[in-house]
């Protein structure tokens, strides 16, 4: 049987909906928060439009950086990439694959990098000066820390990162990271931030996942239009 055949009769097959599970902490400890494929299909569409109002579009290039463990986050990216039309390249965030952001960064005109991490930039800077390397992407989004390194060196870099089970990103106004507002509830606790899945799907109802992440949440209406939630980190 060749491959084609193979793949047309798994596709016939029953699948589990569940695509990953990610440990959150709850109060009474670590648990499994389960994500659907359909969840990564919502996460891919909202990705999407804040990738499409960052100016990202057919023909355009875009590395992005992310550990193995990261798929239930930046699979949504590489998929709202495709559907952008965006050609992409990956490189690892932790620190020994810098090379291949070096490389992309060097070889390619890249439009955006998306999800630098801090390990990538500290391996990075051995070699260059990191405001050299990345003052000439019209877009650069990274992790929290790797960010506020990148603006130190006059990069006007904004945030995309994990939050909890959700992905924060960016938009060009700079004035917080954006979660999806109909995936997601954020909120403050103490200090540190919480999320909470708009409509849980089970019947335990709204269950709150504390993170281990110090910020603020601002909930009125961003200067780029949209109402999501949006959190300052830090
Ligand atoms: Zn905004």
């Amino acid at each position: 049987m060749v491959r084609k055949d193979t793949l047309a009769r798994a596709c016939l097959l029953d699948h589990p909906a569940t695509a990953y599970i990610v440990p959150v902490s709850r109060p009474d400890g670590i648990t499994e928060y389960e994500v659907t494929w359909d969840d990564l299909a919502r996460d891919a569409a909202w990705t999407q439009e804040r990738l499409r109002a960052l100016g990202l579009e057919r023909g355009h290039h875009a590395l992005i950086t992310f550990s193995g463990h990261e798929g239930v986050w930046f699979q949504p990216v590489i998929e709202a990439l495709r559907d952008l039309g965006v050609t992409y390249g990956t490189a690892e965030a932790m620190g020994w694959d810098h090379t291949r952001t070096r490389v992309f960064q060097r070889e390619l005109e890249l439009r955006a990098v998306l999800g630098l991490s801090a390990d990538t930039l500290e391996a990075l800077s051995g070699q260059a000066m990191i405001g050299d390397l990345f003052r000439g992407t019209p877009v650069v989004l990274a992790r929290p820390g790797a960010a506020e390194r990148l603006r130190e060196a006059g990069v006007p870099a904004g945030i995309m990162a994990p939050l909890g089970p959700a992905l924060a990103v960016e938009c060009a106004e700079r004035s917080g990271a954006h979660v999806n507002g109909a995936a997601w509830e954020v909120v403050e606790r103490d200090g540190a931030l919480a999320v909470a899945a708009a409509s849980e799907r089970r019947a335990t109802g709204r269950q709150e996942i504390a993170l281990d992440v110090v910020g603020r949440v601002l909930t009125d209406r961003c200067a780029c239009g949209s109402d999501d939630p949006r959190v300052i980190f830090g």
